[in-house]
C-alpha cells in the first residue's frame, strides 16, 4: 500500500471514481480510499438515469462530458457499463412548462447539446402507450438514457487502474493534519463482523500533496474532521419498479425500448425495466436525513417505502400510462440522495484549507462523476478548469450557513427539482433570515425580495398584496412594468437602492499597498479616490472585481459582488498569506456585516442630498471640486456619519452610502422625507441590472468569472500592463478567445432575454449572452455577452435565439447610454 502520493481521493463512489480516473488520466499519481466496498454509498441503488437537461451553463457541461464519456469506457475498460442509449422525453403539459424548454433549449445550444422539439402527435406516433392528450408537446434529447451506476463506477475505477492510480477498499479517513506541504492522512481498517462494517485494530497513515473528498452521505462527518461547513445533507428518495405491463411486452415485440419519459409538471420520471416500469418522483415532504452523520448500523441500506407520499405522482403515471393501471409492485427503493440548499454539488477548493478539494453534495451524482472528474482535474492539475466552476463552488455558502438552514434548503431544493424554473424564480424556504436593518421599512412599501448569499434584498417595489409567486414568467413577468418604473426614476429623477449585501474588506497595514499593486491589475488609486480593478486568478482569468476605495495611504476599503462573500474573503486571505513575508505585516477585515450601503442615483440624487448634508458650505459640498466622480469622502447626513462614494451602477449621477449599519434606519427616514420633495422612488436590483448593461457595466458571475481574463472582458482600461500583477503573464499568453459585447435586441414583444441565450451569425452559432434584459432608454431587449472575437464590431448584426426562434440583434458600442458619461459627472 502506497503511503505517500500525489492525489489521495476519498470516497469509492461514483464522483471519486470519476475523480481519480481524471487525475490519472492527467498524469497525476493517484491513490483512492473507500471505508467499505466500491458503490457502497448512494451510488449502488441509484435509478442511472443521466439527463441531458439542466438549467444551468456549467452543470450542462458536466453532463454533457459525462454523456459522451460513458459512451467511451467499453472500449478503453472492456467493461459494459450497461448505457442504454434510449434518450429522453421530457414532456409539457402548460405552454409555462414549454416556455421553459425553450429557454433550456438556447443554454443548449450555447453548449452544443443536441434536442428536439416534439408536438403531442409526434408522441403518439412513435409511442402509442403515452397518453398525449393533455400535452402541449415535449422536449426530446435523442444522447442520454440511463445506464447502470455500479457498473459505470467500475468501469471508471478499471480506467483509473489502468492508467496508474490504486485503490485500497476497507479504509476509512478518521482525521487530516496538514503540515504546511502536505495532509496526513489517518484511519482505521474497517473489517466485516456479522454482516456489519466496523472498525478493526489496524491504522493506517497516507500522506498526499493533494486530497479530495467525495464522501457522499458522510459528508457531516468530513465536515467535522476538516473543521469546516459543508452544506450537503441528504433527503430521502424514492423509486418503484412495477410488475410487467402487458401492453408494453406486446409493443415491445416490435419496437425500441422506450425513452426516460419525464412528466415534470407530475414530478415524475418513468422508464422501462425488463417489461415493467420504473417510477420515479419528486414529491413533496420527503424529509432530510443523516444531518449529524450517517449511523454506523446504515450501511447500504435502504428506507422503508412511503407510498402514501408518493401517491399523486402514482395516480398521475397511471394517467399518462394507462395501460400499467394493472401492473402490480415488485420492488422499492428509498434511499439517501445528497442535496445542497441551492441544488449544485460542491466542486471545489474547500474553504480556508490548502490542496483540499471538495466534490460533495451530489443529487445527479451519476450523471455528473464523468464530468466532474475531468473539470475538478483540470482544476487541480492546470490551476483553472475550461469553464467557470464558480457556480459549483464550496464557498459559495457563507459561515453563516447553519445546519437547520442546509436541512430545510435541502428538502426544498428536492421537491423543487420539477418545479418550473423560471429565471425570476425566490424560494421561500428559510427566509427571511439575513436582514438588514431596513428590511421591515422596505417590506412595508411592497419590497418583493430575493435572495442573495442569503440576505434579503429588494428585488422591485409593488403595491401591497402583490403576489411575487404568480408574476413569474419566462416571458416578461408581473413585476415588469414595476422594474421600468424604477429604471425610469433613476432615469429622470432619483432612486434610491439597497446594496448592504455588497462585500466588503478592509485591508491594511505596512505591506498592503505593495500586496494590492500585485494582487489587483488596475493602478492603485491615490488617497481619497477609488478604482475599479481586478484580481486575476494565476491562470489570468477574473477572479473578484474590486471597487477599492483608499482610505490612507496604507488602508484600503475594498467593494466586491455581495453574492460572493466568503469566496472572495477565502481568496483574498489565502493570497494574503502567501505574500505577507515578501510584502510585510498585512491585515484583513472583513466589514461585510458591519456596514449598510444605499446607492442613491438619478439626476436629482444631488439635491436629495443637499437637504441632509451637514457641512459649513453645503451647496458646494457635492460639488464636482469638491466631490469629483471617483473619489471618496466622509460626510454627515444628519447625524449619520457616511462614507460617501461617488459611483453609480446605473449610470447616472450618484453616490454611495456606506453607513454604520446600526444607524440605517435613521438615515433611511432622513433620504425617504428628503427624497419625498424631489419625487424618489425605492428601486429595486432587477431595474438596476437592466440600467447597468445600458452602460456596459460587466457583473461578477455573469459577464466576469474564471473563463474570461479583463481582456476577453473588454475592460484593457481597468488593466495597468505597465505594472506587473498575478495573472499578468497568463493572460497575455490567452490571447482574446471571445470578447465581451453589449447588444440591443428587437425580439419577442413580450419577452426579453435572461442571459442565458445562444447567438448565432445565420445559423452558425457564435456566443452566448451573459446577462439580458431591457432597456427602458432605448425601448427594447438588451444584452450582454461573448462573441467571436471578429464579430465584437460595433454595427455587426447578429441573431438571439429567444422561444425557439431567432430574433435581430445589433452589437452596440461600449456603453450605448451616455457613452461620454456626462450625467454622470455633472456639476451642481
Ligand atoms: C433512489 C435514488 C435514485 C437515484 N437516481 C439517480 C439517477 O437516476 N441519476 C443520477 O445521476 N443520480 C441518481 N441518484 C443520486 C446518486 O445516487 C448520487 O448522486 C451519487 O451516487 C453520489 O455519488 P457519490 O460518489 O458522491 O456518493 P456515494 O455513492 O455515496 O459514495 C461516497 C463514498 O464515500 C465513502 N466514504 C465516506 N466517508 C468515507 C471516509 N471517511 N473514508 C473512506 N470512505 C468514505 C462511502 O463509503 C461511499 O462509498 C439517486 C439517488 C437515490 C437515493
Amino acid at each position: 500500500m502506497k503511503t505517500q502520493v500525489k492525489a489521495l481521493v476519498v470516497g469509492g463512489g461514483a464522483v471519486g471514481a470519476g475523480i481519480a480516473y481524471h487525475l490519472a488520466k492527467a498524469g497525476w499519481e493517484c491513490v483512492l480510499i473507500e471505508r467499505d466496498e466500491l458503490t457502497s454509498g448512494s451510488t449502488w441503488h441509484a435509478a442511472g438515469l443521466l439527463p441531458l437537461f439542466n438549467m444551468g451553463y456549467a452543470t450542462s457541461h458536466i453532463h454533457q462530458y459525462s454523456v459522451d464519456f460513458y459512451k467511451t469506457l467499453e472500449a478503453e475498460t472492456g467493461l459494459n457499463a450497461g448505457f442504454s442509449v434510449v434518450g429522453n422525453l421530457r414532456m409539457a403539459q402548460t405552454q409555462e412548462r414549454m416556455d421553459e424548454y425553450m429557454l433550456y433549449a438556447s443554454t443548449a445550444d450555447s453548449v452544443g447539446i443536441k434536442y428536439e422539439f416534439l408536438t403531442p402527435d409526434d408522441i403518439k406516433a412513435r409511442w402509442p402507450l403515452i397518453r398525449t392528450d393533455d400535452l402541449k408537446g415535449a422536449l426530446y434529447h435523442t444522447e442520454d438514457g440511463y445506464i447502470n451506476p455500479a457498473d459505470v463506477t467500475q468501469a471508471m475505477a478499471k480506467g483509473a487502474r489502468q492508467l496508474g492510480a490504486e485503490i485500497y477498499r476497507k479504509l476509512q479517513v478518521d482525521s487530516y493534519e496538514w503540515t504546511g506541504s502536505e495532509w496526513i492522512v489517518r484511519g482505521t481498517k474497517m473489517v466485516e463482523r456479522g454482516g456489519n462494517l466496523v472498525a478493526g485494530e489496524d491504522r493506517f497513515e497516507i500522506r498526499a500533496e493533494h486530497v479530495v473528498t467525495a464522501t457522499g452521505n458522510h459528508a457531516q462527518r468530513t465536515a467535522r474532521q476538516l473543521g469546516i461547513k459543508i452544506p450537503a445533507i441528504p433527503v430521502e428518495h424514492q423509486f418503484i419498479v412495477m410488475e410487467s405491463d402487458p401492453a408494453l411486452v406486446e409493443w415491445r415485440k416490435t419496437n425500441p425500448e422506450h425513452p426516460v419519459i419525464r412528466d415534470a409538471d407530475a414530478q415524475s420520471y418513468v422508464r422501462e425495466e425488463r417489461g415493467g416500469w420504473i417510477l420515479g418522483v419528486y414529491e413533496k415532504n420527503a424529509p432530510a436525513r443523516f444531518e449529524y452523520g450517517v449511523p454506523d448500523s446504515f450501511r447500504a441500506d435502504l428506507f422503508p417505502l412511503d407510498l402514501e407520499r408518493i401517491e399523486s405522482q402514482y395516480m398521475a403515471m397511471i394517467h399518462r400510462i394507462p395501460s400499467c393501471e394493472t401492473s402490480g409492485l415488485k420492488d422499492d427503493f428509498n434511499g439517501p440522495i445528497c442535496y445542497t440548499p441551492d441544488g449544485n454539488p460542491l466542486v471545489g477548493p474547500a474553504p480556508g484549507l490548502r490542496n483540499m478539494w471538495l466534490a460533495e453534495g451530489f443529487s445527479f451524482g451519476i450523471t455528473a462523476a464523468g464530468g466532474t472528474g475531468y473539470y475538478l482535474a483540470q482544476m487541480m492539475v492546470n490551476g483553472e478548469a475550461e469553464i467557470d466552476m464558480a457556480s459549483l463552488d464550496p464557498k459559495r455558502f457563507g459561515d453563516w450557513m447553519t445546519t437547520e438552514y442546509a436541512m430545510r434548503k435541502n428538502e426544498e431544493c428536492y421537491d423543487h427539482v420539477y418545479i418550473l424554473h423560471h429565471p425570476d424564480e425566490e424560494r421561500p424556504a428559510a427566509r427571511p433570515l439575513r436582514t438588514s436593518p431596513a428590511y421591515d421599512r422596505q417590506a412595508a412599501r411592497g419590497a418583493q425580495f430575493g435572495q442573495v448569499n442569503g440576505w434579503e434584498r429588494p428585488n422591485y417595489y409593488a403595491p401591497m398584496g402583490f403576489n411575487d409567486h404568480d408574476a413569474r414568467s419566462f416571458r416578461r413577468g408581473g413585476w415588469w412594468q414595476y422594474a421600468v418604473e424604477e429604471a425610469k426614476a433613476i432615469r429622470n429623477g432619483v432612486g434610491l437602492i439597497d446594496a448592504t449585501a455588497f462585500t466588503k474588506h478592509i485591508v491594511k497595514g505596512p505591506g498592503a499597498t505593495a500586496f494590492l499593486d500585485w494582487f489587483t491589475t488596475n493602478k492603485l488609486p491615490k488617497v481619497g479616490r477609488i478604482n475599479l480593478t481586478y484580481a486575476l486568478t494565476p491562470t489570468g482569468t477574473t477572479r473578484t472585481e474590486y471597487t477599492i476605495v483608499r482610505l490612507k495611504d496604507d488602508e484600503y476599503y475594498l467593494v466586491s459582488a455581495g453574492a460572493w462573500t466568503a469566496y472572495d474573503a477565502d481568496y483574498l486571505r489565502k493570497c494574503v498569506a502567501d505574500k505577507e513575508a515578501a510584502f510585510g505585516r498585512i491585515e484583513v477585515q472583513n466589514v461585510t456585516t458591519q456596514w449598510g450601503v444605499f446607492a442613491i442615483a438619478g439626476p436629482k440624487s444631488r439635491d436629495v442630498l443637499k437637504k441632509l448634508i451637514r457641512d459649513a458650505d453645503p451647496e458646494t459640498a457635492l460639488s464636482n471640486k469638491r466631490f469629483p466622480w471617483l473619489s471618496a469622502r466622509q460626510i454627515e447626513l444628519g447625524m449619520c456619519p457616511v462614507n460617501a462614494i461617488r459611483v453609480a451602477y446605473t449610470g447616472e449621477l450618484g453616490w454611495e452610502l456606506h453607513h454604520p449599519i446600526e444607524m440605517q434606519n435613521y438615515l433611511f427616514d432622513q433620504l425617504e422625507k428628503a427624497g419625498a420633495d424631489f419625487g424618489m422612488k425605492l428601486v429595486g436590483a432587477r431595474a438596476q441590472n437592466w440600467l447597468r448593461q445600458e452602460k456596459s457595466y460587466r457583473a461578477f458571475g455573469t459577464e466576469l468569472g474564471r473563463d474570461a481574463t479583463p481582456l476577453e472582458a473588454d475592460l484593457p482600461r481597468f488593466v495597468d500592463l505597465s505594472k506587473d500583477f498575478q495573472g499578468k503573464a497568463a493572460m497575455e499568453a490567452t490571447g482574446i478567445r471571445a470578447k465581451c459585447v453589449t447588444l440591443l435586441i428587437d425580439g419577442p414583444a413580450d419577452c426579453d432575454p435572461w442571459g442565458r441565450e445562444a447567438l448565432f451569425d445565420g445559423n452558425t452559432k457564435i456566443g452566448r449572452l451573459t446577462s439580458g434584459g431591457y432597456s427602458v432608454h432605448f425601448g427594447k431587449s438588451i444584452g450582454m455577452g461573448y462573441v467571436r472575437p471578429d464579430l465584437a464590431t460595433v454595427g455587426q448584426k447578429l441573431k438571439v435565439k429567444m422561444l425557439n426562434q431567432l430574433w435581430d440583434a445589433e452589437v452596440v458600442e461600449d456603453s450605448p447610454y451616455d457613452p461620454a458619461n456626462a450625467t454622470i459627472r455633472i456639476d451642481g
